[in-house]
């Protein structure tokens, strides 16, 4: 007999295999990032198609088998219809999913990473956003995802020397963190802050708190920063 789990996961790619079937990838509660294989789920009508759209939250069946998990059942929980109507939030959850697909790899539980997942996409779906605040959510969203992963931005004090950083200072992908004006004119790298406190605010706030601000520092930093993340296959 065969065991059947289930688990509450956001879907977050697909593709196309032999037949009909397709692969889908989930962000589980229960197991961390899952590859299922949906069996004939091309086929008109199919329910579980219907119940795992991309980008939605589905409570998903599954069987174990040896080289695959396949999809056995799924229940709709929220399809975030509204963030997908909309371009710039549906490119938005693209992003969001490529930065997951690029940096997490093989099947680990991690909880804090689905809640911020699935929170995000209630954020998102919840009212319209500027460009700049999608820009913004991003950034949020990414340094969260790497926190969780095990890279913490050092902020608190110079990442390489550990004494205090005054409030205009650099921040260095390489040192993963702020340092101070000494240590960066031993090493001209990274990016000028003018005020690191607007970074570590912007960092302590919770998805649901992200004020409207200028993005483009974070932008930058974060996109320098996932250059040197090992795991980041998707480098561009
Ligand atoms: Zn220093």
């Amino acid at each position: 007999m065969f065991t059947h789990y289930y688990t509450e996961g956001v879907i977050l790619a697909k593709r196309a295999v032999k037949d009909a079937d397709e692969i889908i990838t989930v962000y589980t509660r229960d197991f961390g990032k899952l590859d299922l294989i949906g069996k004939s789920i091309k086929k008109n009508g199919s329910k579980l198609k219907m119940n795992t759209s991309l980008f939605s939250l589905a409570e998903v069946g599954f069987i174990q088998g040896k080289s695959c998990n396949t999809l056995t059942d799924a229940r709709l929980i929220s399809n975030f219809k509204n963030a997908k109507k909309d371009l710039g939030r549906l490119s938005l959850l693209y992003r969001m999913s490529e930065t997951i697909l690029s940096l997490v790899h093989g099947e680990e539980k991690d909880e804090n990473i689905f809640l911020l997942i699935s929170q995000s996409l209630r954020k998102i779906d919840g009212f319209k956003i500027s460009k700049n605040k999608l820009k913004l959510f991003y950034c949020f969203f990414s340094f969260n995802l790497l926190y969780f992963l095990g890279y913490k931005l050092y902020i608190e004090e110079c990442a390489s020397c550990g004494s205090k950083v005054e409030s205009s200072c650099y921040f260095n992908p390489r040192e993963g963190g702020v340092v101070c004006k000494d240590c960066f004119s031993k090493e001209p790298a990274g990016i000028y802050l003018e005020e690191v406190d607007s970074l570590r605010r912007f960092l302590e706030n919770d998805i649901r708190s992200v004020k409207e601000q200028d993005s483009k520092v974070f932008v930058d930093i974060l996109e320098n920063y996932l250059n040197y993340i090992p795991e980041n296959s998707g480098k561009q």
